[in-house]
């Protein structure tokens, strides 16, 4: 660490009031403390949960959120042990690394979760790294608030990835792609010929399709409405794709493709309608993924009586189960091998772009948008 710079200058994307927008400002970020890492950023993607928290999702503002980051280590604290600068690193989500669940490695489930991820300070001591002309600026959004040129993460939740692939497009896969693959391979853990339906062909549910195709999964069914989503599902590796606006029986549908049904499903629209035709896709012993946002104070629309005879089960996922620090290599691996094409549902645009890049994923025009520094 270099104990000589106090802080550095940095240009961040910042949230000031709830709807947006995000407003390029000049900030100060501090250096980092013992065991902190300063992160000189090169890519971020677009999250959901980005745009769900500059709507309204209780973060405390102003803020800097993104966290879906990817660039070169600057600086380590005395106390990191795994990172030097020169790494080129890939950010996904904080974790308290003290918890029953984390010491199971099930990261996603940390029982200080929100706090680490939410809080816009330090959990230990309500601090933030960033200030703006002394004034103190909420960040360690899923403990790296990466929407600026630098970013304070953890050594915890970042990932050195090899410095020969292309840094400035890797960032989803510490959320949004590792959220859908994660759920397939790791909380399903679909094995090879096994058949799947994914509910929604977005980000998340087309990673959810690449995971499955990555371990040999056999039928992998497609239900998307948007036609142009429909063709790159099926050039990505889907066996069919089903567009809800021209099939109305989908669960017909899906059972007459597979003979009738699926070994999993994966929700990814958090519509409950969907969510319940989801449920009697599946054979016996199936079970469904939860990853959608549903609206507040709706239930699941389930007959018990048809899950029983099934022993279906249904459960709701976080970060698809993944411990950052072995899937993403392992996700990595697989692209280097042609078997995870991951770089197809990325556009990319400038940094000072953000709020195209947000409205692009909003209208459906960019699936993975990345902001490049
Ligand atoms: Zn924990
Ligand atoms: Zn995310």
């Amino acid at each position: 660490m270099n104990t000589s710079v106090k802080s550095y200058k940095a240009q961040a994307a910042v949230v000031r009031q709830v709807g947006g927008p995000f407003t390029i400002e000049s900030i100060d970020v501090a250096a980092p403390r013992a065991d902190e890492v300063l992160i000189k950023m090169v890519g971020v993607g677009i999250c959901h949960t980005d745009l769900v928290c500059r709507d309204g999702f209780p973060v405390p503002l102003p803020i800097v959120l993104g966290h879906e980051g990817s660039g070169i280590v600057e600086a380590v604290g005395d106390k990191v042990k795994k990172l030097k600068a020169g790494d080129h690193v890939v950010l996904s989500f904080n974790s308290c690394q003290s918890c029953p669940n984390c010491a199971k490695s099930l990261p996603a489930y940390c029982y200080n979760f929100l706090a680490n991820n939410f809080a816009g300070v330090r959990p230990a001591d309500g601090t933030t790294p960033l200030a703006q002309s002394g004034t103190m600026m909420h960040g360690q959004f899923f403990g790296q608030s990466s929407f600026a040129t630098y970013a304070i993460a953890r050594e915890i939740n970042t990932v050195v990835v090899d410095d020969k692939l292309p840094l400035e497009i890797l960032g989803p896969l510490g959320c949004g792609i590792q959220t859908g693959a994660g759920a397939a391979v790791l909380s399903l853990n679909m094995q090879a010929g096994e058949t799947l339906a994914v509910f929604g062909g977005g980000a998340v549910g087309l990673s959810a399709l690449l995971g499955a195709r990555a371990i040999d999964a056999g039928m992998v069914i497609v239900v998307e409405p948007n036609a142009e989503r429909g063709k790159l599902a099926l050039s990505l590796g889907a066996t069919h794709v089903i567009n809800p606006k021209e099939t109305t029986d989908v669960l017909g549908k899906i059972k007459e493709l597979s003979g009738g049904g699926v070994n999993y499903a994966i929700d990814t629209t958090g519509i409950p309608a969907v969510m319940g035709v989801a449920i009697e896709t599946m054979l016996p012993h199936g079970t469904l993924a939860l990853i959608g946002v549903p609206p507040p104070d709706t239930n699941l629309p389930a007959n018990l009586m048809s899950m029983l005879v099934r022993g279906v089960s249904v459960k709701y996922i976080t970060e698809g189960d993944a411990d950052p620090q072995t899937f993403i290599p392992r996700m990595l691996a697989w692209y280097q091998a042609g078997k995870f094409p991951f770089d197809r549902l990325i556009s990319k645009f400038k940094f000072e772009q953000i709020n195209d890049a947000a409205h692009a994923t909003e209208t459906g025009a960019a699936i993975k948008p990345v902001l490049v520094f």
